[in-house]
């Protein structure tokens, strides 16, 4: 009967994590999906905490630190962390996630009773679960010093291909082995857990330059399927579905990012990067033409249809509400103005849409990248504000570009383009931009939330 009650709460609890994740596809329901996930989450906690462990022991004192202990480093680092570290931050949870399936699996190893078989489908699962979260979890720290900035691509050079096979190679073949000995031998499942933590060191530094979204969301998948992996061992269904969900959504997000990319997985995985600062687009000589903010002012109150491009940029000056204020007064003029999502921009996948969405822009305004390209023809300004690789054309004409194939925002396109970035300075790839050299091209240097104010005032002068 205790059992029956348990499941049913899980499952209440599945059904909530199921309905919050679809509510999240949309903006306006995003909110109350988050908090149904949050409570079917706190719910499955409850019910696992409450129901007795077969030997007795729940280990409450331990479970109360636990606790204790996450929630103050949880708090204090949500406090403390700057808007634009939340991709760091999203990548070092993500770690953390990997971590606790390899810790689980450790344990479980540990407890294993002396005499019973090895060869069984709990040892392979819990094998699989210590090599998935060892990847997440030193592939995640590395994809958090990649985007913080100080593990740059440059000073990390990637392990040769045959490292990476040699390594795997080993890891499958210490783990048959442990299996097929009479009893388990704790030294072997160190050499493994070892083995798996360099892989993900190995696995992810070769992967640089543009391709990083595609990183995270694999390990994102990743994280799901150690979750998942562990959710068969204890046999704890809500875990279990869980994970299925994390690695699912993770997994369709990889794929939608090497869309964006315009490079398939294997491509990304095995194919190495050119490092930053590859790229034959110099600017030799070239002078890029410097735009007032009186003058753009005036070209922005007189266009009919207005683009605003956001990027990381955007992010790091967070003008997302000065650029809002700046679209109501268009509007108020009779000035059409609407967004050009790149679906890399920023640090995280998403990344402008939550800003966007945080300074109440209305969700129809945003254009993916065809709607945007469509509409560049016939747009009078487009306002690049900190975006520099999702705007540059070397991806279209640089094979030796390391973001050479990604789609871009053809922004050329338009009649005039005013790029706000405070200096000539490359962005995440580490490229120049032939785009600030471009005949309809004007930059405005500066700060992008205090350009923009400025450009307000200048309105109101007008
Ligand atoms: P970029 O990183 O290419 O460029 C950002 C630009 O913003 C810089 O050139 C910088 O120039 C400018 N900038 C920085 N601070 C300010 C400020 N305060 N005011 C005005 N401008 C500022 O950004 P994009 O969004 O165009 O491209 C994203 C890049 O990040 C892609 O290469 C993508 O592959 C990569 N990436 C994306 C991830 C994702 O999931 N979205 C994850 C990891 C990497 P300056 O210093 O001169 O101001």
């Amino acid at each position: 009967m205790e059992g029956t009650i348990t499941n049913f709460i899980y499952l209440i609890c599945i059904s909530l994590f199921i309905i919050g994740l679809k509510k999240l596809s949309s903006p306006d329901s995003a909110r109350t999906g988050n908090l149904l996930a949050a409570a079917g989450m706190i719910g499955a906690l409850i019910v696992t905490l409450i129901t007795p462990l077969p030997d007795g022991d729940n280990n409450y004192p331990w479970i109360a630190g636990g606790i204790l202990v996450g929630t103050i480093i949880g708090l204090v680092a949500a406090k403390k962390i700057k808007m634009t570290a939340m991709p760091e931050m999203v990548s070092i949870f993500n770690g953390l996630g990997g971590a606790c399936a390899m810790l689980l699996s450790i344990v479980e190893f540990y407890n294993h009773p002396s005499g019973e078989p090895l060869l069984s489908g709990q040892i392979i699962t819990t094998f699989f679960a210590l090599f998935v979260g060892s990847i997440s979890f030193t592939g995640s720290l590395v994809a958090y010093g990649k985007l913080d900035g100080f593990l740059r691509d440059s000073l990390v050079p990637p392990a040769p291909k045959v490292v990476n096979m040699l390594l795997l190679l080993i890891i499958l073949t210490v783990s048959v082995y442990t299996m097929l000995q009479p009893e388990l031998n704790f030294t072997y499942i160190m050499v493994v857990l070892i083995l798996s933590l360099i892989y993900g060191v190995t696995f992810v530094t070769p992967i640089g330059g543009g391709d990083m979204p595609v990183v995270i969301s694999l390990l994102n998948s990743f994280t799901g399927l150690g979750a998942a992996l562990a959710g068969l061992i204890y046999g704890n269904q809500v875990m279990l579905v869980g994970g299925v969900l994390v690695g699912a959504a993770g997994t369709i997000l990889t794929m939608l990012m090497c869309k964006a990319m315009n490079r398939s997985l294997l491509n990304v995985i095995v194919g190495g990067f050119t490092v930053s600062g590859g790229s034959t687009a110099e600017s030799g000589d070239q002078v890029a033409k410097v735009a007032t903010y009186a003058d753009t002012a005036i070209m922005l109150k007189y266009a009919q249809k207005v683009m605003v491009v956001p990027g990381y940029g955007m992010a790091v000056a967070q003008a997302q509400h000065t650029v809002h204020d700046l679209e109501k007064i268009l509007e108020a003029e009779g000035v059409s103005l609407k967004y050009a999502i790149h679906p890399v921009a920023g640090r995280m996948p998403g990344h402008m849409n939550v800003l966007l969405a945080e300074a109440d822009v209305p969700y129809p305004k945003l254009l993916d990248l065809d709607e945007a390209n469509r509409e560049f023809p016939s747009t009078d300004v487009v306002l690049v504000i900190g975006a520099n690789d999702v705007v540059n054309p070397a991806a279209k004409t640089d094979t030796a570009s390391p973001i050479y194939g990604m789609p871009i925002l053809d922004v050329e396109q338009a009649k005039n383009v005013i790029v706000l970035k405070r200096s000539m300075n490359p962005g995440y790839a580490g490229i120049q931009n032939q785009l600030f050299f471009g005949e309809r091209t004007r930059m405005l240097f500066g700060d992008a939330k205090s350009s923009i104010s400025k450009l307000i005032e200048e309105m109101n002068n007008v």
